[in-house]
């Protein structure tokens, strides 16, 4: 488990499961200049997860993984190759992370949101039972209208969703920049999603961005041909990646993207080579 400290805060990389996302997922990604992304199944694993924040008497979820569930490869995309075929998405480990952190559901007080899509809410109430009863789920207010508004009534995030706000615990945030305890502040970094938030936590000095979506490979640390296919506004989020990646090398920030191999904690180096802290 990668953890680290921020003054008095202790941050866990809470892994769930993994995705195998079909190259043609990264437009602009050339597999033969970057092999070292692929897998030999064919396929980009990325982690999913969420992160855990601990201190100033505040335990705080950023993100709620893929849930205990798998899902298929779309209809036209090439799965990964294995017998038998792996499924596409897979998770189910988030809770036992959790409890390997010495932290039961119910201790959990914020459960914060980076955006609504599924691979980041599977946890917050599975088969419509809410998991962190006594967490408020804090999230970007635009997100609810064009990501889960569209999706059928028997999705599997939606029922999840809706089961939270219809439990009272919902807070939809609005703004620039939402303080959500001592040092701790959601900024929105739209692009990926319209409402999609980072969180930034700053003590005594020392700087943490949790990036969320806002990045999804290394490889788009250095180059900016790279997008990802759910990106929902692809200028919008390069716009956001720069600047947050700017942000984080100006500051000497560390950074923890929720789907990099490993859910390391990176610092930026010169030309943007990112090392583990
Ligand atoms: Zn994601």
């Amino acid at each position: 488990m990668q953890r680290t400290t921020v003054g008095d805060y202790t941050i866990d990389a809470l892994a769930d499961g993994l995705i195998r996302l079909p190259t043609p997922f990264f437009p602009g990604l050339d597999p033969a200049e970057h092999a070292e992304v692929l897998d030999p199944d064919g396929t980009v694993h990325v982690p999913t997860g969420a992160f855990l924040v601990r201190g100033q008497g505040r335990t705080i979820l950023v993100d709620a993984g893929f849930g205990p569930r798998e899902t298929g490869f779309p209809a036209g995309t090439t799965p990964a190759a294995g017998d038998p075929a792996p499924p596409m998405g897979e998770g189910g480990d988030l809770l036992a992370a959790l409890a390997t952190a010495g932290v039961q559901p119910e201790d959990v007080d914020t459960v914060f949101v980076t955006h609504l899509h599924s691979d980041h809410v599977g946890w917050l109430a599975p088969q419509g039972d809410p998991a962190f009863a006594g967490a408020r789920i804090v999230h970007g207010a635009a997100d609810w209208q064009p990501l889960v508004g569209r999706l059928s009534h028997d999705d599997w995030s939606r029922i999840g969703l809706e089961a939270v706000r219809a439990a009272g615990s919902v807070e939809a945030i609005h703004g620039d920049a939402v303080p959500l305890a001592p040092g701790i502040t959601a900024r929105h970094a739209p692009g990926h999603t319209p409402g999609h938030y980072v969180l930034d936590v700053e003590a005594d000095g020392e700087r943490l961005i949790l990036l969320g979506d806002v990045i999804h490979t290394p490889v788009q640390l250095r180059d900016d041909r790279v997008r990802f296919i759910a990106d929902h506004d692809p200028e919008e989020a390069a716009r956001t990646r720069r600047r947050w990646l700017d942000e984080a090398e100006r500051s000497d920030a560390v950074i923890a993207p929720t789907h990099f191999p490993g859910m390391e904690f990176l610092r930026l180096g010169p030309g943007r080579e990112a090392r583990a802290v």
